[in-house]
Order: structure tokens, then sequence, then C-alpha cells
């Protein structure tokens, strides 16, 4: 790897620290809210930071894509709603990035207007101070703020949909990448043909 972004150990601090933090904005909460995680990306980071909510929550995805290999296309699509309905609930959106803010930009508009929650608070895992940001995306919780601008990989974060099963965050180095091509271009033959 050419750097180390987020350890294993780190990752389950900063959910505690997520966590805790959440737990104390639902101090005088009496309903439910839905943690929404934004699938795939944010799937490890949701269930690790679950773990450290005590406050009852119940659990939801949405699925959108923007990336088309390493590279935003700008466009965000939908391609799984929540299964259940979010109207009038408290929803707490946890994404694994805020990079270009596209994505979160599109999301919250997106939510508010189709599922009409009560409230839509954001957590992510990762705030990337992106010299070509788009939209200068807040969120209520966040993990770790960096000025990291290289492509990062693990905890959810993927290389052409692989490697999301890392248990920690890199920058992989040029030799990493070089060493992935046969699964990569294995896959995307596979998903050519099917
Ligand atoms: P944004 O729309 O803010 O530019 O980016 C949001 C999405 O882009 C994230 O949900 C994530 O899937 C993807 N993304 C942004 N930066 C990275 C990165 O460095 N590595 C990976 N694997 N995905 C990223």
């Amino acid at each position: 790897m050419e750097r180390l972004i987020l350890a294993e150990d780190e990752i389950v601090r900063i959910c505690d620290r997520l966590g805790k933090e959440i737990d104390a904005s639902l101090k005088d909460e009496e309903g439910v809210p839905v943690v929404l995680g934004v699938m795939n990306g944010a799937l490890p980071f949701m269930y690790e930071l679950i773990k450290h909510i005590t406050h009852p929550i119940q659990l939801d995805t949405i699925k959108v894509s923007s990336y088309d290999g390493m590279e935003t296309t700008g466009e965000v699509h939908v391609q799984k709603g929540p299964d259940q309905s979010l109207e009038g609930k408290d929803v707490i959106l946890v994404e694994d990035i805020i990079d270009t803010g596209i994505t979160m930009n599109f999301l919250k508009e997106y939510i508010m207007r189709e599922y009409k929650p009560r409230s839509l608070k954001v957590c992510i895992l990762i705030k990337r101070n992106n010299l070509k940001m788009k939209y200068d995306e807040k969120a209520d919780f966040v993990g770790l703020t960096t000025d990291e601008q290289k492509y990062i990989v693990g905890f959810g974060f993927d290389y052409h949909g692989l490697f999301r099963n890392v248990p920690y965050i890199f920058v992989p180095s040029i030799k990493d990448i070089k060493s992935w091509e046969p699964y990569f271009v294995a896959e995307e033959k596979k998903q050519k043909k099917a």
C-alpha cells in the first residue's frame, strides 16, 4: 500500500465515538429512528456503527451509483429505495464518504422529496476536503476529515467493485493496482458476457 488511512482499531474507535454522538442526539427521542445505509459502500461502516448505538433503531438501505471505475460520472441513479415507509420518521443517513458532494446533495433532496421523513441527519465515515468539491455538503456526524486526494480502498471502499471486504482503509500503491488487474479484468469479462 502507499498509505494507511484508517487501521481496523481506529475505525472501531471512530464508530464508538459516532455511536455516542448519535445516542446523545437521540436522548429525548421517543420514536425509533431509521438508520439508512447507502449501498454498497457504507455497509461495513453501518454494521460497525450500529453496534455502538444503544438507542433502539431500525435498519434500512438505499442503493445509488455514480461511479464508473474510479471516476465519478456526476449523475446519481437510485437503484433500490428503502424497504419501508420513511414518512414522518427520523432518518439517519449513513454514507461512506463525502467527496465532491454530488451524491450527498442528491440524496438529501431525493429522500426529503420522495420519502418525506420528519427529519434527516447524516453520518459519514470520511469527509474529504476535495479540491474539486462541487457541493460543500455538511454532515451531522463525521468520522474523519482528510486532505487525502488519492483514491482510497477497503472497508466498503471499492476498486472496480472489489476489496470492500478489506478491514482497513488505504491508498493503494501502483504495485497493488498492477497486482489486482487479473481480478477485475476477469470480473469485467464475466459481466460483459452475462
Ligand atoms: P461524491 O458524490 O461526494 O463525489 O462521492 C460519493 C461516492 O463516491 C461515495 O459514496 C463513494 O462510493 C465514491 N467515492 C468517492 N471517493 C472515493 C474513493 O476515494 N474511493 C472509493 N472507493 N470510492 C470513492
